[in-house]
């Protein structure tokens, strides 16, 4: 690992500083990248608490002669954000609204304050932030300022040069000041300012470069490159100080306050998808369009519209707005405070491209028209699916990934469709293709060309591509940067661009400001190459060490079967650091610790197996501490852009853990419960004795590393058991009760199943914990008429198990024995085409994704092939007419918490759809991550506090909220603790639901 160490500036830090003071090896490894292809180790990362504690920090760097990077989400396109420096992080805690103005339209907020939670506090004001860029999730608004950020709208609401009214900032040598309008004179800032001085020089560098300033800047809105030397041009009674360190990308000053411009929140929109047979004739069209006066003109491409539709998760929008094939569409909205002045511009947009000669039935390259999209739910999907654009490109699974360079070129409008095709020839030169995406609008269209940069003949070709782009951008009078800055990646380019005396300028400005490069050295000014490949992430020589794995990789290129090419798929964009919706990244909304998001962790495995972190990183503590809050809720999976699955990488983990050092008793203690179970089940009284004993499970938390905090599951006598072969609800050992269900049932069987069978998987949990669960799932089952087996394995007495419990604790080849044997049981009808439903989602999930992974066998396939989830198997029974199921009212409302496996499989729309067959049942899924249990997470005694946080995040608020008479239900047994441990409620799982309501239609 590069980068100098400094002891002297660790050990002050750690003494004066306050917050969190970073300087191992993994820590500086999860802050050396960021969403460029770039890697520098810092020295070391500060996490502060108050922006007092980074100017402590800032100072003590200065006097150990250490340099400086500001940071937030680190999720810059260029290299902007990595540096050998002291990283100061303000994402975790400088993120308070300071002040609000909602008459005014103002806000005063810290630098570490994300845009969407902004816009969230925001909103019951009518107000937002309308610089609506794509990583609003996890940007802040002090990098969106250090980078000049865009949005999609920003027709109308320009970059954040024009939505910046202020930012207070400390200065090189520690001074703070506060920069804003200057007025003409200067009397706007007081004699006694140290701002004075500096505003004088700055003043008067931009009169004496007026001349440059006005014959080299681009005149284009999308221009982010280099410092904003225009607003200190003369002339400017209004010139705002400000403005210089807006798009200096933390070279200048460390960032303390921004006030910002607010706008009243949009309302109704029109939305035209204008279709277009050809490429070249949609670029063409832009420039006729804008004119109508939309908000935004966005550009998706055929390779879009095609990898888009390849994602679940976005099919279902594709779907409903793209018409045909068309090489590009444009999506125009409007967006007036009028809605019916929108459909009024809509109409025009119409006839316009009437006009320009397209139709639908026309055929050929005039083959086009308009969808109009006036559904909001609709419109949101597809603003979605466009923020998305970069991510769905990088989803790609070769070395060869698309590479960000010459993607944010901006050109006059009347020039779009000639660049464009100009652009795409050198790609063809070069060998190479690229995607094109985003603001149509402003000329600003993102592309990135296919190289796997571990090749020098590719680093060339970038080179070769880079130089020819540009001058075809500046002979077009058009800017190299438009929108993501400059970084390590454009800032070579500023002679070329600005010519040499602009550059010395920005040189002065720098120098100005922080004589000694205390501020982000390298950047802006006195750059290196944008090609030198000791600054890639990929440097030559980069190279993982051949490992032996156990799960199946293939999908990927690389070492150790592929996982290094999977753990290669983080392009560090940041999406896993978002606060609300979906799942991912569960802890990290209660830890706030870039190590808990699923960025950190890809970060650290590709540095430990790739050697960068020392001899046996892969299996060393720091490895575990990494991966210690990874819930496996296996959020990522579905909701990382380019499908990161860190709960299977985490396997990988333990398994090399548990082979280096065996299994804790803790460990033990979990992974093995399958086995113990059985005995547990024959003395009860004595396995619960922890939780009776007054006393007993303090002593046992030391021992067990269970915590005190939590009871454990309840052992029983009774527990479920298959009765022998296959068998139809009669045959059970214990029928559940009523009785007229059972004997409603029996008639059933007596008319006989139709053929219809089904398999019910027993898992652990559910088998010697809440055996109510099976036996309401055996009588629903039976009830809709399906004959139904259970399974034993031919050669053995022990239940059939997924392995689960070992995968959890890394013991591989225990999961793979249970696994085996459950796959050779359940083999044989699911070669009669029969379905495998189970209730535990984590379990019968599990026989679809690890189990296949782990088995690499033809059998384990097909079993992925029929597994299903109780509520699955219903719903597609239900859509095909096979459920003959008799239900009554049984209650009004229903709040149902999703298990995060269902969730990640898409399958928890399944669970609402099975609830609402229940006649008069309102179904209301709780807006919910992970519910923090997460299989034995929850239990642990260095895990229940975080634990305990995720909880109250939303899902127990939620339950406490619901009236009495509310049906909790939650699937997973984890989450049904969990619940109950917080709230005193008891959630059902959904075959108790349905088994209740079909015992109230038979009762009737
Ligand atoms: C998938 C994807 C989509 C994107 N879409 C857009 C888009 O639509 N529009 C757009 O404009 N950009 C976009 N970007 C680029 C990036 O997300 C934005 O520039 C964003 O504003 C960066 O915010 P951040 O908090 O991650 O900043 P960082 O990357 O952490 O920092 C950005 C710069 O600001 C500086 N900085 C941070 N905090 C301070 C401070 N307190 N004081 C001084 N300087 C500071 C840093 O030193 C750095 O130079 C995209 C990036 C990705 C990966
Ligand atoms: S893990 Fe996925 S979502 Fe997170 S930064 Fe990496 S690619 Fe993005
Ligand atoms: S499995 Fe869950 S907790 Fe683990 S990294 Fe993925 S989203 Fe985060």
């Amino acid at each position: 690992m590069a980068a100098r160490l400094m002891p002297g500036l660790e050990r002050r830090l750690k003494a004066e500083v306050e917050g969190d003071v970073l300087f191992d090896r993994f820590s500086r490894g999860r802050y050396a990248t960021d969403a460029s292809h770039y890697q520098m180790m810092p020295l070391g990362v500060v996490v502060p608490r108050t922006v007092e504690d980074a100017a402590r920090a800032i100072a003590l760097a200065r006097a150990e002669g250490a340099s400086v990077l500001p940071r937030g989400g680190g999720t810059s396109q260029c290299g902007q954000s990595v540096n050998e420096s002291l990283i100061i992080d303000c994402s975790k805690s400088l993120n308070r609204i300071v002040e609000l103005d909602a008459a005014g339209r103002r806000c005063v907020v810290e630098p570490g304050i994300v845009l969407d939670d902004l816009n969230r506090a925001l909103k019951p004001h009518g107000l937002w932030f309308a610089v609506d860029i794509s990583t609003a999730s996890r940007a802040t608004i002090g990098g969106m300022a250090g980078n000049n950020s865009c949005g999609g709208r920003s027709l109308r609401y320009g970059t954040m040069r024009d939505n910046v009214c202020s930012i207070d900032a400390v200065l090189a040598d520690g001074t703070p000041a506060h920069f804003g309008p200057v007025g003409g004179d200067l009397s706007a800032i007081p004699a006694s300012s140290p701002l004075q001085p500096l505003a004088r020089d700055l003043l008067a560098l931009g009169a004496r470069e007026a001349g440059e300033i006005e014959a080299r800047f681009p005149k284009v809105q999308r221009r982010v490159g280099g410092y904003n030397l225009d607003a200190l041009a003369p002339g400017k009674n209004d010139a705002n100080l400000a403005h210089i360190l807006v798009g200096s990308e933390g070279t200048l000053a460390f960032t303390t306050k921004v006030e910002l411009k607010l706008w009243p929140l949009l309302g109704r929109r029109a939305v035209g998808a204008c279709h277009f047979a050809s490429f070249h004739a949609a670029m063409d069209a832009a420039q006729d369009i804008v004119k109508l006066g939309p908000i935004a003109v966005e550009l998706v491409d055929r390779t879009m519209i095609e990898l888009a539709s390849a994602i679940a998760m976005f099919r279902p929008t594709i779907q409903a707005f793209v018409r045909g094939e068309p090489d590009a569409i444009l999506l125009v909205e409007f967006g007036e405070d009028d809605q019916e002045e929108n459909l009024r511009r809509l109409k025009r947009l119409e006839q316009l491209i009437g006009d320009l000669g397209f139709g639908w039935d026309k055929g050929g390259k005039h083959q086009g028209g308009v969808v109009e999209v006036l559904d909001p739910a609709l419109q949101g999907a597809i603003t979605e699916l466009r923020t998305a654009g970069l991510n769905i490109m990088m989803s790609m699974k070769e070395e060869g990934k698309p590479v960000s360079f010459v993607e944010d070129c901006a050109v006059p409008l009347e020039h779009l469709a000639d660049y464009t095709a100009r652009l795409t020839a050198i790609f063809e030169k070069h060998g190479t293709r690229g995607t094109w995406y985003a603001h149509a609008s402003v000329g600003c269209l993102h592309v990135r060309p296919v190289l796997n940069l571990r090749l020098e003949k590719d680093v060339n070709a970038m080179r070769a591509i880079a130089e020819e782009a540009f001058a075809m951008v500046r002979a077009y009078k058009g800017s190299h940067s438009g929108e993501h800055g400059d970084g390590i990646l454009r800032s070579e380019f500023h002679e070329t661009m600005f010519g040499p005396e602009l550059v010395r300028a920005f040189e002065e400005v720098k120098d100005r400001f922080d004589p000694n490069g205390l501020y982000n050295p390298g950047k802006i000014v006195r750059a290196p190459k944008f090609d030198d490949r000791r600054l890639f992430r990929y440097p030559p020589g980069y190279r993982a060490e051949e490992t032996r794995t156990a799960l199946d990789w293939s999908a990927y290129a690389g070492a150790g079967g592929g996982f290094q090419g999977a753990v290669e798929m983080c392009n560090n964009n940041g999406a896993c650091r978002k606060e609300t919706g979906g799942v991912m990244c569960p802890s990290y909304r209660v830890t706030h610790d870039e190590r808990d998001v699923t960025r950190g962790r890809a970060n650290s495995l590709r540095l430990a197996i790739t050697g960068q972190l020392g001899p046996d990183a892969f299996a060393s503590d720091e490895m575990l501490q990494t991966l210690k809050l990874c819930v496996s809720c296996k959020g990522c999976r579905r909701e990382c852009p380019t499908g990161v699955d860190m709960a299977r990488m985490k396997i990988e983990v333990l398994a090399a853990r548990a082979e280096k050092c065996g299994l804790s008793l803790h460990d033990r203690l979990v992974g093995y419960l399958p086995r113990y179970a059985p005995f547990a089940a024959k003395l009860p009284w004595l396995f619960n004795l922890r939780d009776r004993l007054p006393g007993a499970a303090k002593l046992s938390e030391a021992l067990t590393g269970f915590s005190a905090r939590r009871s454990l599951p309840r052992w029983r006598r009774d527990v479920f058991v298959e009765p022998n072969g296959s068998s139809s609800w009669p045959g059970l050992s214990r029928p559940s009760t009523p009785s007229d269900l059972a004997q409603d049932v029996d008639a059933r069987n007596k008319r006989g199943h139709d053929g219809r069978e089904v398999v019910l998987f027993a898992d652990t949990f559910n088998r010697y914990f809440e055996r109510e669960n099976l036996d309401a799932a055996h009588a629903v089952l039976a009830a809709a008429g399906y004959r139904v087996h259970m399974p034993k394995h031919a050669g053995s007495s022990r239940p059939l198990c997924c392995g689960r419990t070992f995968l959890s604790v890394g013991k591989v080849d225990e999961a793979r024995r249970e696994a085996e044997r459950s796959v050779a049981a359940l083999l044989p009808y699911v070669a009669r085409g029969i379905s495998v439903v189970g209730l535990e989602p984590s379990c019968i999930l599990g026989f679809r994704d690890e189990i296949p992974a782990l088995l690499k066998s033809d059998a384990a396939r097909r079993l992925a092939d029929h597994a299903l989830i109780f509520e699955e198997f219903l719903v597609r029974e239900k859509k095909e007419n096979r459920l003959d199921l008799a239900l009554a009212a049984i209650g009004e409302r229903a709040l149902v918490h999703g298990h995060c496996h269902q969730k990640a499989f898409g399958a928890f729309a399944t669970v609402t759809d099975a609830l609402k067959l229940v006649p008069g049942l309102a179904v209301e899924p709780v807006e919910s991550s992970c519910c923090g249990m997460a299989g034995a997470f929850g239990y642990g005694a260095d895990t229940v506090d975080v634990s305990l946080a995720m909880r109250e995040l939303s899902l127990l608020p939620a339950v406490r909220n619901a009236p009495s008479d509310t049906l909790i239900v939650a699937d997973g047994t984890s989450c049904r603790h969990q619940i109950k441990d917080g709230t005193g409620r008891q959630a059902l799982h959904v075959a108790r639901v349905l088994a209740q309501s079909v015992a109230a239609s038979t009762a009737r």
